[in-house]
């Protein structure tokens, strides 16, 4: 079988039931319970070998079995919840093409993934089994984008486009590409995290030639920090493209400050740049992962200072039904007036600042 194929056949070994989850985790009743419901209905199992492999199988509040394992609490619904909180659906101006901001659009071009995370923003339509969307269905939404010259920045997603065979991928990059006012490419991708041995030579050789691309990758705890993963990393940097990456904030798993802190620096050991550290959006079924929004001010507060610039990420808000994301900061203004600022430092001393006459 040729070397490109090796990822393809650790996808097709993955764990997509909850027997084959009992299987390799002793499951407590909760998670038993959870796994037959996600067999039924909701947002479906997966589950990589290299996923798996960071279970500790022995803890039950491991952060990796958290993010994979499902609970029965999925089946509850909490104040605020959506089925599409970004409204997606709302904003969809072509099939597959989602057009929120003047500048750029998302590109959905599969429902699958290799691991199906139970936080999901897209729960709604991931591992609906639509599978890849053909070629000849995206269309509609790269006529949509040679027609919209404003929109100078596409972000491809899904699903994740890199669960894509290359040449699939490939055609989709090369006919962004075909659209002149099309600057940015960007694909929003949890593969390093999740199936590290996709990220393969062939892979980035192919797509290389379509630059700027941008990966958005979606690492959201210190221990996805695989040598597998890092070596992804590596190889996206070394071939040129600008790594990024955006973090959720989950309760119980990585809602703490020496948590991320540990997780940003080894991003930006490996070149790739903590960007956004998100608000988890309010997902139906997953109010029990939710922190509330004072958490994630208190934890970049924390940070501030104590964390390089360039291993600080913004911490946003998406906000319910798609009217765009909200950066929320501490507040570091005391008060302000007459041209005169007061702030307050990470240091916790207040200084004025004096607005030039
Ligand atoms: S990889 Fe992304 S799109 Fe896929 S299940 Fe995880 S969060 Fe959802």
């Amino acid at each position: 079988m040729p070397k490109q194929q090796r990822w393809m056949r650790e996808l097709a070994r993955s764990i997509t039931s909850a027997e084959g989850l009992a299987r390799a985790l002793s499951l407590s009743d909760d998670e038993r319970a959870g796994a037959e419901r996600a067999e039924r209905q909701g947002l479906p199992i997966r589950v990589t070998p290299h996923y798996l492999s960071l279970v500790d199988p022995s803890d039950p509040s491991c952060p990796i079995r958290k993010q994979c394992v499902p609970v029965i609490a999925e089946s509850l619904e909490t104040a605020g919840d959506l089925t599409d909180p970004l409204g997606e659906v709302a904003h969809e101006v072509a099939p597959h093409l989602v057009q929120r901001y003047p500048d750029r659009a998302l590109l959905l071009v599969t429902d699958r993934c290799a691991v199906y995370c139970r936080f999901c923003t897209r729960s709604r339509m991931v591992g609906d089994g639509g599978g890849a969307v053909p070629q000849d269905a995206l269309e509609p939404a790269m006529a949509y984008l040679a027609a919209n010259p404003r929109v100078t920045d596409v972000i491809v997603s899904g699903g994740d486009p890199l669960c894509l065979a290359t040449p699939r991928l490939v055609r989709i990059v090369q006919r962004l590409r075909r659209i002149p006012s099309i600057e940015t490419i960007r694909l929003a991708t949890r593969v390093p995290v999740t199936l590290p041995s996709r990220v393969t030579t062939e892979l980035v050789r192919a797509l290389r030639p379509f630059h700027p691309l941008w990966v958005m990758t979606h690492f959201n705890h210190p221990k996805e920090l695989a040598p597998a993963s890092l070596a992804a990393l590596v190889r996206l940097a070394d071939a040129g493209f600008p790594v990024m990456n955006q973090s959720v904030l989950l309760r119980g798993i990585n809602d703490d400050p020496d948590v991320l802190a540990a997780l940003f620096r080894g991003l930006v050991r490996a070149r790739a740049r903590p960007y956004y550290l998100l608000q988890m959006d309010p997902v139906i079924g997953t109010g029990h992962l939710r922190t509330p929004l004072s958490r994630g001010e208190a934890i970049v507060e924390a940070l501030q200072g104590r964390l390089t610039g360039i291993a600080l990420p913004k911490f946003i808000v998406d906000t319910p039904g798609g009217m765009g994301k909200v950066p929320i900061a501490p507040r570091w203004v005391v008060s302000r007036s007459n041209g005169l600022t007061r702030l307050r430092t990470h240091r916790g001393v207040e200084v004025d600042y004096v607005d030039p006459s």
